[in-house]
């Protein structure tokens, strides 16, 4: 774990003292509780901080909270929520046993627009604490602002190229990228790729494919 990055989050002190993943995540909840890193503390009714299990094979990553996370202060709670329990659940996979989900950013950005480059910065010491205490087996990215951080890339490629294969992302931990489930609630022919792409995850997690 680098000690610089769990200073700065004032967590250097419950990692060193606990060996608990429930626990370093009730410490981590309450940092992010009192964050007023960007602007968008102002208006968050709840922080979005994670949801699944702390043991988990794979790490989904989201980009950030809708208004149903907001409120209920879970990732992925949502109708794109739902849509991605169901397409876990076809994969064969449990999402409160097989998965750790998140987000890029914790708290709701207004009207569900997309991230801006300043709050993904200031948002990113927790994603980037979160992905080297879990250490998954996968990453898999939901939506194109995920799968940019996740892979360090800035030249905007469309999900299209993105997603039907693994990559090695900046953590050397393999990654698969896919359309965010919202995509899916407006375009149901996005279902069957991100299925597709669920099931590929599964398959790194299993070691049957990298
Ligand atoms: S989005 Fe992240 S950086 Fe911004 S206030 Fe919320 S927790 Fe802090």
């Amino acid at each position: 774990m680098d000690e610089e990055l769990l200073r700065g989050l004032g967590l250097d002190e419950i990692i060193l003292k606990s060996e608990n993943r429930l626990r370093i995540h009730e410490e981590l909840t309450r940092k992010v509780e009192e964050c007023k890193r960007c602007r968008l503390y102002l208006r968050r009714t709840r922080v979005v901080v994670w949801d699944g299990s702390p043991f988990a094979p794979i790490m989904a990553v989201g980009e950030a909270p809708g208004r149903d996370e907001d409120l209920k202060g879970k990732p992925f709670v949502g109708r794109a929520g739902q849509l991605l329990t169901k397409l876990i659940k076809e994969a064969g996979l449990e999402r409160s046993r097989d998965f750790y989900i998140t987000n890029v950013l914790k708290c709701r950005p207004p009207n569900n627009r997309d991230p801006l480059p300043d709050e993904i910065k200031a948002c990113s010491p927790y994603l980037e604490f979160q992905i080297r205490l879990i250490r998954p087996r996968v990453i898999l990215c939901l939506g194109r602002y995920s799968s940019f951080y996740i892979l360090g890339r800035t030249d905007n490629p469309p999900m299209k190229e993105l997603r039907g294969r693994v990559h090695k992302t900046r953590y050397g931990i393999p990654g698969v990228c896919t359309y965010h489930p919202a995509a899916a609630l407006r375009n149901p022919r996005l279902r069957d790729l991100i299925l597709e792409d669920i099931l590929r995850a599964k398959g790194v997690a299993l070691g049957k494919s990298e």
